[in-house]
């Protein structure tokens, strides 16, 4: 999925598989069962523990030793770190090798750095279990703009004096919320601005009433409709389908929000390697 400044490589289905990697970051939210195209990304930040989205941790960090890869960093919510250490520390007799990574528990609220210019910020997700979402900030060293149209040597003299002729911008380039209640739009408006966000949409119509979408902790599709001019995103991806709507019917049925919504919307395939499904009227090239 080509979304610019930013590749997102994906695949979800509701209480089966979720995994969702930038590759340019070589980071990935959540590793579904584990599979080898995310083997490029050095950290791995989860949002919770539910086992679509954790379940191939320990093959992927099995993998990653066998191809003779450095242990990845492995980022959870505080709160599931002593737990996730042990199913790992379970996985050591039983393979006669340690299973190597680092475990960082992370808190909301704090930032973790990625890169010199990148980091991760977890935000409180709603769900039955702990959960986060993470945004990933960058950082640019912009021209301070008192200094704008000053010749280049006058600015290179007052640098070499010492003076600051920079500032410091930050870009929320990406926003990913794992599965979670639609309060999170409330609650961490921030998310509506990321330039990017993915988006738990897991049911769509009136198949799944709303009671049951929002005692199993999911977002239904009706939930997001007041929030239709709140997002100012460039993108909203939209992830974690239930298996009861194919390709075809999330489609169809993701259409008229997206019509009326600023962003592009774009759907997440439901399966490794499957195809996007086609939201609105987007030109082929873009899919
Ligand atoms: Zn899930
Ligand atoms: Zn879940």
């Amino acid at each position: 999925m080509d979304l610019g400044a930013l590749t997102l490589q994906g695949y979800s289905l509701g209480g089966v598989e979720t995994a969702v990697a930038a590759p340019e970051l070589r980071l990935a939210f959540d590793v579904g069962r584990g599979r080898g195209d995310l083997l490029r990304c050095d950290n791995i930040a989860l949002t919770h523990t539910h086992m679509d989205h954790v379940g191939g941790l320990p093959f992927l960090i099995a993998l990653r030793q066998l191809y003779r890869m450095a242990p990845p960093t492995v980022y959870v919510p505080g709160q599931l770190a002593a737990e996730l250490a042990a199913m790992l520390k379970a996985f050591e007799p039983l393979q006669r090798f340690p299973m190597a990574c680092t475990i960082v528990p992370v808190e909301a609220g704090q930032r973790y750095p990625l890169r010199r210019d990148l980091y991760l910020e977890p935000f409180r997700t709603y769900h039955p279990v702990p959960s986060f979402g993470y945004t990933v900030v960058q950082t640019v060293e912009k021209l301070d703009p008192s200094l704008l149209g000053l010749p280049g040597h006058e600015i290179a003299a007052r640098r070499k004096r010492g003076e600051q002729v920079t500032r410091t911008e930050e870009r929320a380039i990406l926003s990913v919320t794992g599965d979670t209640l639609a309060q999170v739009l409330e609650k961490q408006p921030h998310i509506l601005r990321s330039e990017v966000l993915v988006l738990e949409c897991t049911f769509l119509d009136e198949r799944k009433p709303l009671a049951e979408a929002h005692a199993g902790g999911h977002v239904h599709l009706s939930d997001l409709w007041p929030f239709v001019d709140a997002f100012e995103n460039r993108t909203l991806v939209l992830s974690h389908f239930s298996q009861i709507y194919s390709g075809a019917q999330i489609g169809a049925l993701l259409t008229p929000f997206a019509e009326r919504v600023k962003p592009v919307v774009r759907a997440l395939p439901t399966e490794p390697g499957g195809p996007e499904p086609t939201v609105g009227a987007r030109p082929a090239s873009d899919q």
